[in-house]
């Protein structure tokens, strides 16, 4: 036998597990018989493409053995099993992010329930020190001929060492503390599995093990009745009509496949018939993890043939737009020794993937209808969903109606769909614009957007960062083409209105020629041009980009391939009518060149840019507040 210390932070951790007052120490029977069934799941699996694994017997099962003398309970399968370096690595230490992930979550969780989270971050063997005073797990690895054993009691460490046990798998056998003895009854036990376990798709079994020895004749043969059924159904929760399952056992087959410890926020049950068939039970969860945007997360769904566990995060089943949504596909049109590899170009997953699409795409659009819903799933996933746009072509259409922003106009913080904001536009109104920022404060202030104020057109507020690349690709929504209106020659009104304010803006440039052109060679490099705007009511000036500009994504992402950009310069526009450019263009030498600068980084100060050279601009500004 081997003694071993807890890693500092499985010990901090168990510390908190253990001492948390929480009423629902009764999960840790879920977790261990998840683990379980997890083991057989494994050990199948790899039976499908490994041939050298001796597979013994496929009677796969996880048995429940009570022995009310010793107040021990034992929760054993004949899954994959561990060799000694396993049964160290895996429940000796944790991968310190998870545990870290774990205590900031406790932080953040202050006063809640916080066994809830234990599932969340793969700390769901710990469970058992709720109600365990010591914990023995005795385990054999397919393929292996040698056993070996855990054990620990929390308080001392670990030890490990050589073990006795006939047939692979494992066995965690746990002490109950005298205030758990409740979990040694057998009603007990049936309630619990019933539960949270019932969609285990291998049997459950009970079994008494302290058998008195006068046992009558007629008690034994009622105990082995009713021990030779399994505590559950079984039954594949996705191969059942969906009027016949409850929303509490989608919900704890949601919770033992994704390890929320919330309700699901949505569930999708349905089949798929004619091309392909399949069953598919498909999740949308109430919030977003940090993982949504990590670009090596684990996505995709589980995928069974013929009820037999293939494996999970399969990516070809799912978009990665969708990656939000969990879930499990069962087909009985592909072979059963797939690889992973295989899937990759396989025509019939194809299929599956268009179909589990389109699904969830209606399932949105149905959701839609309800306000208040769709904003929790907005608020929750309408970034992740955006992206759909760039990579699906062929449901863009679809995708865009699903997708709202603010605009000028709406500041609930709800947002707007392209066909109220369409419905919104005057009969004048050719285009659908956009202005784009980093902040949506800013966005609102901005002064690209007074003249669209002026004549009653509403701009939509692109402040996502996944807004700048979907600007290059939504193009048009119902026949209106999408307009920056920070870029090139915009105009208002009708086409009378926009007639008489180009005669104007050309009597006014004629009339500037000189300023506009003082103030080009002042600025020199920082603008391709200085130009009398169309855009402004109130503000001196704006930036604006050229026409033909490169987006600033676009920009970036050439500045990444390594390709030489060159700097796209704006052009700064002036509000013709505005008393302060009226009184700069009087001015003259170097009065006029400071009005110029502060002129020009005012208009970035007004978009949320910072200005070139801060420096000079607080000099500049003292002496002018000193005047
Ligand atoms: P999780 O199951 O979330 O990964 P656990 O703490 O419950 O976290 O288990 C840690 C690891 O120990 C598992 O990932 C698995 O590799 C291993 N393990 C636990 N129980 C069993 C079992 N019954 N058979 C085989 N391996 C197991």
């Amino acid at each position: 036998m081997q003694k071993h210390e807890f890693k500092a932070e499985i010990a901090e951790m168990l510390d908190l597990v253990v001492n948390s007052l929480y009423s629902k120490k009764e999960i840790f029977l879920r977790e261990l018989v998840s683990n379980a069934s997890d083991a057989i799941d494994k050990a199948k699996f790899a039976s499908l493409t490994d041939k050298t694994i001796d597979l013994g017997h496929g009677d796969w099962k996880i048995e429940i053995a009570v022995d009310k003398t010793a107040k021990t309970l034992m929760v054993s399968d004949n899954g994959i099993g561990m060799n000694l370096e396993e049964l160290e690595r895996n429940l000796g230490t944790i991968a310190s992010s998870g545990t870290k992930a774990f205590r900031k979550a406790l932080k953040e969780k202050e006063g809640s329930d916080l066994p809830e989270l234990i599932g969340q971050f793969g700390v769901g063997f710990y469970a058992a020190f709720m109600v365990a005073d010591k914990v023995r797990v005795i385990s054999k690895k397919r393929g292996t001929d040698e056993a070996f054993m855990w054990e620990s009691d929390m308080t001392g460490g670990y030890s490990t060492g050589s073990s006795q046990r006939e047939g692979f798998g494992t066995s965690v056998m746990i002490h109950l503390k005298n205030e758990y003895e409740e979990y040694l009854d057998e009603w007990r036990i049936r309630e619990l599995v019933k539960k949270y376990s019932d969609f285990i798709s291998y049997p459950i079994n009970y079994r008494k093990v302290d058998i008195p020895a006068d046992e009558k004749e007629e008690d034994r043969k009622r105990r082995e009745e009713s021990e030779a059924k399994p505590l559950n159904t079984m039954t594949a929760l996705w191969k059942r009509a969906k009027k016949d399952v409850k929303d509490e056992e989608y919900a704890e087959f949601y919770k033992h496949l994704t390890h929320d410890w919330e309700d699901p926020f949505e569930t999708i049950v349905f089949s798929g018939e004619g091309q392909v068939e399949f069953k598919a039970l498909l999740f949308i969860p109430k919030k977003a993890t940090m993982e949504l945007y990590m670009p090596n997360q684990k996505r995709g769904l589980s995928l069974y043939v013929r009820n037999v566990f293939i494996g999970d995060d399969i990516e070809m089943l799912l978009p990665s737009y969708l990656r939000f949504v969990k879930g499990v596909v069962d087909s009985s049109d592909l072979p059963l020794n797939v690889s992973r590899e295989m899937l990759q170009d396989d025509a019939i997953i194809a299929k599956i993937k268009s179909a589990v699409t389109a699904k969830i795409l209606s399932t949105l659009e149905t959701l839609k209808k309800d306000e208040k819903k769709f904003n929790e799933f907005w608020a929750a996933f309408g970034t992740v969903l955006k992206e759909g746009v760039c990579v699906d072509y062929s449901n863009a259409e679809r995708i865009k109606k699903l997708l709202k922003w603010p605009t000028a106009r709406n500041d609930s913080g709800k947002g707007v769909f392209l066909e109220d904001y369409v419905k919104d536009m005057g009969s004048e109104q050719k285009d659908i614009y956009y202005l784009l920022s980093e902040r949506e404060d800013d966005a609102r202030k901005a002064p690209q957007l007074e003249a669209a104020r002026k004549h009653g057109c509403d701009v939509l507020l692109f402040c996502d960062p996944v807004d700048e690349y979907l600007a290059e690709q939504l193009r048009e929504f119902d026949g209106k083409k999408f307009v920056d209106i920070a870029r090139g020659d915009v105009s208002f009104g009708s086409e009378a209105e926009q007639k008489a304010e180009k005669d104007a803006n050309e009597k006014a440039s004629a009339e500037m020629k000189g300023f506009l052109e003082a103030m080009k060679s002042e600025l020199g490099e920082k603008v391709s041009d200085v130009r009398v705007s169309t855009r402004l009511t109130d503000s001196p000036c704006c930036l604006v980009a050229k026409e033909n500009a490169l987006s600033p994504s676009m920009i970036r992402m050439m500045k990444a391939m390594k390709n030489d950009v060159p700097e796209e310069k704006r052009i700064l526009e002036l509000n013709a009518s505005h008393p302060l450019v009226k009184k700069v263009s009087e001015m003259k030498g170097e009065e006029l060149s400071d009005a110029v600068t502060l002129l020009y980084d005012s208009a970035l100060i007004a978009e949320g840019s910072p200005v070139t050279d801060g420096a000079r601009f607080t000099k500049l500004l003292s002496a002018l507040m000193l005047k």
